[in-house]
């Protein structure tokens, strides 16, 4: 069975590409992503790539725009300015009109050859097509512990499952794209989003290799507060938490308070007690301080959420229509 049927001219296959200050390895992965295309049966000229520039600070949308004069189906939006990968995705998406549509990072961790493989999968009736790391070549091992730590966290609280060790490479078919845009949510922790979604779900196992050029945009405090986002977005349990270790602490108060009465009318009053005193006011306002922070988290998120503001600002976008010369007459 070949992967895309050659009859379905209509069939087409969509590369969305966020990348932010790239310049350095953007040339090298247009070329292997087209070669990788070229190399799928069926597929033919049937594929587009929209690169969504996020607002980088280097020429990288100067690059993009000179690899879109040069010919093929590629379109180039640009963000108004850095939203963040999980808004530039949502762009994306937006605006790929392809039957399946593939994520991709602009650094080459993830082998643009693996495409072929995702379409077969899609083929073969998969939704969602994840691609899980087995390797995270040039990762420290801080990096690798605290992934791992923060799935555990995370799906021991949140009711959908989301696959370990699985980023953002991935494959849609067009109704899970569908499904991803009506999402109104602010909060793009996309990892939830994709799982929330359901449908069919396949995980096909990689090796991720270290970035090709260039930096991480991703230094850990703001690992940190992706780690919050996604656990505050998809489970409420945090809350519920607090609830518990504030019932628990009234409850043993309680029965602290009983003993004292019991032991102060046999024995009697004495000033003794201090370490008691003052142990009691530190853990009970570190517990107040603590769900308190936790209940900020979450009315954070609703002012967010109740602002309605777009998710990005789209400052141009040529698509690759544009760009595909018509047929001669
Ligand atoms: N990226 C983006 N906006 C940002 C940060 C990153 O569009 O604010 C893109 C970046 O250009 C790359 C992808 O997201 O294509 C992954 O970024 P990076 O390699 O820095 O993340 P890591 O692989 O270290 O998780
Ligand atoms: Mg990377």
């Amino acid at each position: 069975m070949t992967p895309i049927d050659p009859a379905d001219r209509s069939c087409m296959l969509s590369i969305i590409v966020p990348a932010y200050n790239e310049e350095e390895v953007l040339p090298a992965f247009h070329a292997r992503l087209t070669s990788a295309l070229a190399a799928i049966p069926g597929l033919d000229d049937r594929w587009e790539v929209v690169y969504v520039n996020d607002g980088s600070k280097d020429h990288t949308l100067n690059i993009l725009r000179e690899m879109q004069k040069s010919g093929g189906a590629i379109g180039v939006a640009n963000l108004s300015r850095n939203f963040g990968k999980e808004a530039a995705m949502s762009a994306g998406l937006k605006l790929a009109r392809g039957n399946a549509v593939v994520l991709i990072d602009a650094d080459l961790q993830d082998p643009p050859e693996l495409i072929g493989q995702m379409v077969q999968v899609w083929q073969q009736g998969a939704d969602v097509v994840n691609m899980k790391r087995i390797s995270r070549q040039g990762e420290t091992w801080f990096k690798k512990a605290s992934a791992r730590w923060f799935y555990k966290v995370i799906n021991g609280l949140s009711e959908v499952h989301i696959p370990e060790n699985v980023g953002d490479f991935r494959l849609l078919s067009r109704r899970a794209v569908d499904a991803l845009n009506q999402l109104p949510e602010r909060n793009r922790f996309m990892k939830g989003l994709f799982a929330w979604i359901g449908y069919k779900q396949v995980v096909v196992e990689y090796d991720r290799h270290p970035r090709a050029a260039g930096q991480t945009k991703w230094p850990y405090l703001k690992l940190l507060n992706f780690a919050v986002e996604g656990i505050t977005g998809f489970s409420v349990v945090p809350l519920r938490l607090a609830s518990y270790a504030g019932f628990l602490t009234a409850l043993s108060a309680f029965v602290y308070a009983l003993f004292l009465l019991v032991k102060t009318l046999v024995i009697g009053d004495s000033v003794k007690g201090f370490p008691t005193l003052i142990l009691t006011i530190l853990i009970l306002g570190g517990l107040q301080l603590m769900a308190m922070g936790i209940i900020g988290e979450y009315l954070g998120r609703l002012f967010m959420e109740s602002k309605n503001r777009p998710l990005y600002l789209l400052d141009e976008y040529h698509s690759p229509q544009e760009n595909v010369k018509p047929a001669q007459a």
